[in-house]
């Protein structure tokens, strides 16, 4: 890579209004139609070419995923992709934020929505920054995601025909910039229906099989929390119970496991499914199980392009780029499964989902030098193809 890359410096005050704007859209999870159509007028203003999708008729969602299509300026490099959500956990409407020592708050009665008004906001002013300085591009497209907040489900029910890009990155990550995730974890759901007997404990003790003690067997023999370095269990929900005066007939319990690869996952599940044959054979019960796929792992090779690129643009910005993984999952797990080699990356959020939700200045900043720094990598990787 010959080519001596500009300083990239965006404009502080512009990039942070910009967020603030932005992240008072409000737009939680499956009422996405207000902040697409504001997307699909202000990307048909900066040349891009607009498509939705018909994902949400599978969640009746508002509206589906948005796809933009620019050429930038050489139309013979590959497209690269970014992508994020344009869904919120919770409703940001009344948001009144608060800056105090260069990190944006909300006023601790709503969420911020930086998660993941942050990502969209750098994208929007990294591609204006590229526009307006005539910076050498290629294709850019963005995949903008419904109902992300909500198990996925936007990206798990893309109309990936509608995409022309194969690579590209997600920010959407709690680590400053410059962190770069390559791996991400295989997750699925598990439910136990644990079948006992009720009966009336004044009336017909005998004949009851109590159906918590049989749960509460599973809870025993089943490891939970971190299994090892690749592997996490959780039992998350039980429900049960009619009366204080019935011996519980059934209980359900739901559960997740999450493990880098797919034979740690398989052997997890196993694992709990045979406790929970034992336990409910011994107290005379039966158990029935049932998986629920959530998503799929993804590996990218840290000798790939993205990584190489993503390494290389962090430099150029003089941000600190470290190769990790992580046991979150993110929309990154379903394009990967769907052929779109993406890897996420931080953007510097924290304590997101809660009220207490916040980002830096210098992060959010940062996203957006490092998209652009991004843009410019990729596009002079390809130029010297
Ligand atoms: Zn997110």
């Amino acid at each position: 890579m010959s080519l001596v890359l500009k300083n990239i410096q965006l404009d502080e005050e512009e990039v942070v209004n910009s967020f603030l704007e932005w992240a008072k859209v409000n737009a939680p999870s499956g009422r996405e139609k207000n902040i697409a159509e504001m997307l699909e007028n202000e990307l048909t203003g900066m040349g891009f070419f607009i498509q939705f999708d018909e994902a949400n008729v599978n969640f009746k969602g508002e509206i589906g995923n948005l796809i933009a299509y620019w050429e930038g300026t050489d139309s013979s490099i590959p497209p690269l992709f970014f992508s994020t959500h344009m869904d919120t956990v919770l409703p940001t409407e009344g948001l009144k934020p608060v800056i105090k020592d260069g990190v944006i708050y909300s006023d601790g009665t709503t969420i911020l929505g930086a998660d993941d008004r942050a990502a969209l906001t750098a994208y929007l002013e990294a591609i204006r920054y590229v526009q307006e300085n005539d910076i050498p591009s290629g294709p850019i497209e963005l995949i903008l995601t419904v109902n992300e907040q909500q198990a996925l489900q936007g990206s798990r029910y893309l109309d990936y025909s509608k995409v022309k890009s194969d690579f590209g990155y997600v920010f959407d990550s709690s680590g400053d910039v410059g962190q770069i995730i390559l791996q991400g974890p295989y997750s699925s759901k598990f439910h136990l229906e644990v079948i006992g007997k009720s009966s009336h404990i004044g009336l017909n003790p005998e004949e009851g099989i109590y159906a918590f003690e049989i749960a509460a067997d599973i809870i025993k023999n089943v490891k939970v929390g971190k299994i090892d370095e690749e592997t996490l269990v959780n039992v998350g929900l039980i429900h049960g119970g009619e009366l204080s005066s019935i011996i519980p007939g059934s209980v359900k319990m739901t559960g997740e496991v999450r493990c880098f690869n797919k034979a740690g996952l398989d052997e997890q599940l196993d694992l709990i499914f045979s406790a929970a044959s034992r336990a409910a054979e011994e107290h005379g019960g039966k158990v029935v199980n049932k998986i629920d796929k959530k998503y799929s792992g993804f590996q990218v090779d840290k000798g790939h392009q993205l990584a190489k690129i993503a390494l290389d643009a962090a430099e150029q910005i003089q941000v600190h780029p470290w190769l990790t993984r992580t046991l979150g999952g993110a929309d990154t797990n379903n394009l990967n499964e769907n052929n779109l080699t993406c890897i996420t990356l931080g953007n510097g959020f924290r304590n997101i989902h809660t009220f207490q939700e916040h980002i830096s200045i210098k992060n959010l900043v940062n996203t957006a030098r490092y998209t652009v720094s991004l843009i410019q990598s990729w596009y002079n990787l390809h130029k010297n193809d």
